[in-house]
């Protein structure tokens, strides 16, 4: 039987990128001491974004997680976001600029776009995000980011990017989890060789979780089976699922003994059956991230349940 092949004596990168990141969003009290742990664990890759507020103690435990391993800043890839307002393009310089400052780096290794919507006193979209988009691309050239990519865009936007801007997206970060699979947008990606990472690997858990959205994935039976069949955990099962897929997975923890058991994905071994039975909790369709409603907004316009309720902005 055909098998998950991600194991720890393999390399650990797909386009260069870290299968396995360390997502930073609503990491508040002991954000610096799990960054600093992170890293000492395993991780290289940390996504991070101006928006979660946190970046100056990210930084701080980026500096920590080096001092205290062998690993110089080549060695990690640190991923930012420009929020929504700052698609000026005369602001996005200094978007990134902040980033840099507060992250203690002298360069990204992607700076994507978190959302394809500006917003302000101006109101929504009143600048284009491809102007924001070719501001973006000249950050490259400055040597600011080595790559650029994009976040929560939908197939038309994509297509606008591509064909009228002069520089393809390395990344698109989306929601995706077993319940929202989006295989054929990930095929499309493939086919135009842009990466794809899963933000939300474990859909959308506490604190977001509401009434009425699907069981909680982690206690889900089709999961626990698989993991107690494997001798895994069931976070390790949703990211493994994740990995074979090809997309990079960066799932978040403030618990140093989670982030510990999360990097040990990389170690769980999948058979293809199992495989096939997750595949079948996409039936599901369930999308956490979904601001369309509170910003007027189509924002996953042609994709997997776009309609969903708004859930979080992250
Ligand atoms: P995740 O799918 O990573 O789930 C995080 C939740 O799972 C937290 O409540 C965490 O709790 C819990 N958890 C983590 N590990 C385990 C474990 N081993 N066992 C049980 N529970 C666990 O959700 P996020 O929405 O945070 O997504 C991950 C990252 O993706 C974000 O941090 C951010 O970097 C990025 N993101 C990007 C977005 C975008 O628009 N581009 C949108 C949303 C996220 P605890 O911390 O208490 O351990």
């Amino acid at each position: 039987l055909q098998t998950s092949s991600v194991l720890t004596t393999e390399p650990l990168t797909i386009d260069g990128i870290p299968l396995l990141g360390f997502g930073t969003w609503n990491l508040k009290t002991n954000c610096s001491e799990a960054v600093s742990w992170a890293i000492q664990t395993g991780y290289r890759h940390i996504d991070c974004a101006a928006a979660y507020g946190n970046e100056h103690e990210v930084g701080r435990g980026i500096a920590d997680g080096l001092l205290n391993t062998d690993l110089t800043r080549e060695d990690l890839w640190i991923t930012s976001k420009l929020w929504n307002d700052h698609h000026d393009p005369n602001k996005v310089e200094a978007a990134i600029d902040d980033s840099l400052e507060k992250l203690g780096v002298g360069y990204l290794d992607l700076y994507h776009m978190h959302w394809p919507v500006r917003s302000g006193s101006l109101g929504r979209n009143y600048i284009d995000y491809r102007d924001t988009w070719n501001a973006m691309s000249a950050l490259v050239e400055d040597g600011k980011t080595r790559h650029i990519g994009v976040s929560n865009f939908s197939p038309n936007q994509m297509e606008n990017l591509l064909n009228h801007t002069s520089h393809t997206p390395s990344v698109h970060q989306m929601e995706l989890h077993p319940y929202l699979q989006q295989t054929d947008w990930i095929k499309w990606h493939e086919k135009h060789g842009i990466h794809v990472t899963a933000y939300s690997p474990f859909a959308g858990t506490n604190p977001t979780y509401q009434p009425g959205d699907p069981e909680h994935l982690l206690k889900n039976k089709v999961i626990t089976k698989i993991a107690d069949k494997r001798g895994c955990t069931a976070a390790q099962v949703a990211l493994q699922w994740g990995m074979a897929r090809g997309t990079s997975v960066i799932p978040k923890t403030s618990h140093l003994e989670r982030a510990t058991e999360n990097f040990h994905s990389l170690d769980c071994v999948l058979k293809k059956k199992d495989l096939e039975k997750i595949d079948e909790l996409g039936k599901a369709h369930h999308r956490f991230n979904n601001p369309s409603k509170s910003w007027g907004l189509d924002l996953y316009e042609g994709l997997e349940d776009s309609k969903g309720e708004h859930k979080k902005h992250s």
